[in-house]
């Protein structure tokens, strides 16, 4: 049974390179994931903030751009200057990680988040998904637009570069997907309005789909506008804070989406397709040179909403995470279940692994709870993370997966 669990490579460092290998291994851990490049984020959060493997930096910001192997130029020599990758760490940390693993049982996995790449779709907007307005889709400027060629090229080089160079045993790919909607207390009319990609390279591709993302985008622009005047004058806007107003927009939003527009179904459907082409050629990839591929999903209730098809997926994939996290997001573990039997039927015969909340608030017995609601529907377990749990946690986390 897979044992995992995620490890970030200033924990690898700041832990010890063969302390951190001696420590999983004399858990029962069988697989390390490490990423191999970073997103922007305070390390710890949700959550205390604090890192509990290492004393040398109990508080870290990870920095937007990190790539944390020394890239070879000429892997990406079709790309402008601007948009190749360039280290950021003094020490191959890549290296470390794949050369020590050779002297343990633990499998070294390469955890690359694809498309959430603050630096490239913040400093360059050509690259990054946009709204039907034309303006950087997501929170912030975070995410790459699987459809432009560039970007394919960027993802098709680092995963060439990391199973030729890095000699990948397995590589795990992260933020494979469009940014979730930005509001979320908004009904579905506001969200699928704000859903990602109306670029250039989206619209051709939907129009070779024969779905015309023109007509599409002022059908929702005239249904926004629609709201706009309805609460410009009332002064009245409809939230999940006023239940019976929020379910009358939702009613209203399936009906003039649904009913009357039903193409958006087809846009939903085609922006996973993209999603899926793109793994696809880098699966591709991975299986030409024997490596394996994975993916973390989000669960299979709302992956629809990010571009995430499990059907669609399976085939090029190996194994499948889904983060089945709890306390940490305040997130019922009811649903647990009923997410990971639908992503074991969506997903065929492909290996199904769930993503377990090691961080506080997540303590002993939440985690206990969390194993127990997913093990009928999984082949093993991942734990996040390394750097984050307190040990007791990580203790009860492998002792508790292990003990059937
Ligand atoms: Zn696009």
């Amino acid at each position: 049974m897979i044992l995992g669990l995620w490890i970030h490579p200033w924990d690898l460092l700041g832990y010890g390179v063969e302390k951190t290998y001696d420590y999983v291994e004399s858990l029962g851990i069988n697989s390390l994931s490490m990423a191999v490049r970073y997103i922007e984020e305070r390390q710890a959060y949700p959550g205390p903030a604090i890192i509990y493997r290492c004393r040398s930096h109990r508080t870290y910001m990870s920095l937007r751009g990190s790539i944390y192997w020394h890239p070879d130029p000429s892997y990406y020599s079709g790309l402008p200057e601007k948009y190749r990758p360039h280290a950021t760490t003094g020490e191959d940390i890549v290296k470390i990680f794949r050369e020590t693993a050779e002297n343990y049982k633990v499998k070294p996995v390469y955890w690359l988040p694809v498309l959430r790449w603050d630096k490239l779709a913040g400093g360059y907007p050509e690259l990054a998904v946009k709204d039907i307005y034309g303006g950087l889709a997501g929170y912030k400027a975070q995410f790459l637009c699987p459809s432009n060629p560039m970007v394919r090229y960027l993802v098709l080089g680092i995963v060439e570069e990391l199973c030729t160079r890095y000699e990948a045993v397995e590589i795990e790919l992260d933020y494979i997907r469009y940014p979730e909607p930005v509001t979320i207390s908004a009904s579905p009319l506001h969200m699928l309005a704000q859903m990602p990609c109306h670029c250039e390279n989206c619209r051709r591709k939907m129009r070779e789909k024969g779905i015309d993302l023109e007509q599409l985008d002022n059908h929702l622009k005239d249904l926004i506008e629609l709201l706009i005047d309805s609460e410009d004058k009332a002064g009245i806007t409809c939230n999940k804070e006023n239940i019976e107003c929020w379910e009358t927009v939702a009613s209203m939003s399936y009906y003039l989406l649904g009913i009357k527009a039903p193409s958006v179904f087809k846009w939903l459907r085609a922006r996973s397709e993209i999603i899926a082409e793109l793994v696809a050629e880098i699966s591709d990839k991975t299986r030409s040179y024997g490596v394996e591929l994975s993916a973390d999903l989000t669960p299979p209730s709302y992956s629809w909403i990010v571009g995430q098809d499990y059907e669609l997926l399976s085939p090029s994939l190996d194994s499948v995470k889904i983060m089945v996290y709890t306390e940490p997001f305040k997130r019922s573990p009811d649903k647990i279940p009923l997410d990971l039997a639908l992503a074991k039927k969506l997903g065929g015969g492909t290996e199904l692994i769930a993503g377990i909340s090691l961080w506080p608030p997540s303590n002993p017995q939440t985690i206990k709870r969390d194993i127990d609601l997913a093990r009928p529907h999984v082949n093993g377990f991942y734990g996040y993370c390394f750097g984050w749990a307190p040990r007791r946690n990580l203790q009860t986390y492998v002792s508790h997966v292990i003990k059937r």
